[in-house]
């Protein structure tokens, strides 16, 4: 009987043949449509994965056409393998059509090609060539196609939580990168709201708005905001002096009753907001200075605007929110201020948050509470969600079994990785991060001209191959 890798290269050709496939479905999300509920290139993706699932000899299932899964092996306990056949949209500037899977110098081009259609196919054939050469197995493995990755998980939700699927013992999801991610940080979202009842009477802020999502830091913030005209000079000499001592892009332009005051940032993931420059912080101290010096520091749009700037400002782990947690496994929990919205009436700011693995959504919440009723008790929180962290320590046999194959087959450090979170792998417990993106490789998922290279291909087939073995062979 052939080994597992020489049986792979000689697949090398079907297994690109089949990524091509799948990339020129264009699987973007529509609206949910009769029987397809994110729309038809991802059911098309899903039909004809689980079809070509059952031409290579795995029993499949499909689950209203929002996932399913190919299986093989024969056990109580299941080895999941968790990818997706979604793509986030082209986009524009390619240099090759973006479904058509053109292969150049060795490189399969398409949107999906990375992420994740080239390792969802590497998976199957990895479950093949585990099934051909005969290694006998004491688990069931399932490779489960998820078909909504991209915008929103309901493919997940459906199999697990409507369909009550068996959850595996174990798995891992090459939705990422090579080693291994044992670690993510769990993510918050929520809004810290506050009702004006208190006007300003000199200035009145008609509006800020700023950030466009809140995992982003806002590269972009405006302030519309109307004065008296005895005040118009006395705002463009304070505007002028803040200016200088700041390092901050900021314009002010004269509108007909009023200015709009305009700040530039620099745009980072809110994982790392520490890459980025918040647009909205520097406009948000500058009306606090704004209110201080035309005495107008009594109202609650003020005190709203101030707390921006005095308890979130610059910091990245919530210091004066006192709740900058930290724990040894993951690091110090992160804060983003990705968006805010206000009118005359209301303020808004919305927060993404990712907080150790040893920690839960509620302590940080339980925190955060405590400090906002000792600033100003009308902040309110709203729209809570809370995806809880990822942690498979590092003696878990799991890991210990990954490390071990990434070793023997790619002869590299199988190091471990904490990150902010979001992977794939966080749809069931006991699982990983484990691929397909080789260490120091280009990031191209989400980008133009996403491509996979072959060679990167069949060794992640490989390494999937004998990640199998050794999970679901004893
Ligand atoms: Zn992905």
């Amino acid at each position: 009987m052939a080994d597992m890798d020489s049986l792979i290269d000689q697949w090398k050709d079907e297994i690109v043949e089949e990524t091509r496939n799948l990339i020129k479905i264009r699987s973007v999300e529509e609206p949910a449509k009769n029987d397809r509920p994110f729309g038809d290139g991802p059911y098309e993706a899903l039909r004809y994965s689980l079809e070509l699932s059952e031409k290579l000899g795995f029993s499949t299932r499909n689950h209203e056409n929002f996932a399913g899964h190919a299986e093989w092996g024969q056990g109580r306990d299941i080895v999941g393998i968790l990818v997706h056949l979604d793509v986030v949209p082209e986009g524009s500037g390619w240099s090759y059509p973006p479904y058509e899977g053109r292969v150049v110098d060795g490189k399969i081009y398409g949107r999906g090609a990375s992420d994740d259609k080239g390792p969802a196919v590497a998976a199957l054939y990895a479950l093949r060539a585990v099934k051909e050469a005969g290694i006998p197995l004491k688990k069931r493995v399932r490779i489960i196609f998820g078909t909504n990755e991209e915008s929103g998980w309901g493919c997940m939700k459906h199999y697990f939580e409507e369909k009550k699927e068996e959850i595996p013992a174990m798995g891992f999801s090459p939705d990422a990168g090579f080693p291994i991610i044992n670690r993510e940080k769990g993510i918050l979202i929520f809004n810290i709201d506050k009702n004006f009842e208190r006007l300003p009477e000199k200035i009145r802020i008609n509006s800020i708005k700023g950030g466009q999502r809140p995992n982003m830091v806002p590269d972009y913030c405006e302030a519309d905001i109307r004065v008296k005209d005895d005040l118009r000079e006395d705002i463009m000499r304070k505007f002028d002096s803040f200016k200088k001592g700041k390092d901050a892009s900021l314009e002010m332009e004269e509108s007909s009753d009023g200015f709009i005051v305009k700040s530039y940032g620099v745009s980072a993931h809110g994982s790392t907001p520490e890459n980025g420059k918040n647009a909205i912080v520097p406009l948000a101290e500058f009306l606090a200075e704004l209110f201080g010096c035309i005495n107008d520091e009594n109202n609650d749009v003020a005190e709203f605007i101030k707390f921006i700037a005095k308890y979130i400002g610059c910091e990245i782990h919530g210091e004066s929110l006192n709740i900058h947690f930290k724990d040894e496994p993951s690091g110090d929990l992160v804060l983003n201020l990705g968006m805010v919205e206000m009118d005359e009436n209301k303020g808004r700011l919305v927060i993404n948050i990712r907080y150790p693995v040893t920690f839960k959504g509620e302590e940080v919440i339980k925190g955060l509470e405590s400090s906002l009723a000792g600033i100003d008790k009308s902040l309110k929180l709203s729209d809570i969600s809370d995806n809880p962290p990822l942690y498979v320590p590092a003696d878990s046999p799991l890991v210990i079994k990954l490390q071990k194959v990434y070793k023997e087959v790619t002869g590299e450090e199988p190091e471990l990785i904490a990150i902010g979170g979001g992977t794939y792998a966080r749809a069931i417990p006991n699982a990983v991060a484990f691929g397909a993106q080789f260490p120091g490789k280009p990031e191209v998922a989400h980008e133009r001209d996403e491509y996979i290279e072959i060679d990167d291909l069949i060794r992640c087939t490989k390494i999937f191959a004998h990640a199998i073995a050794a999970l679901a062979g004893e």
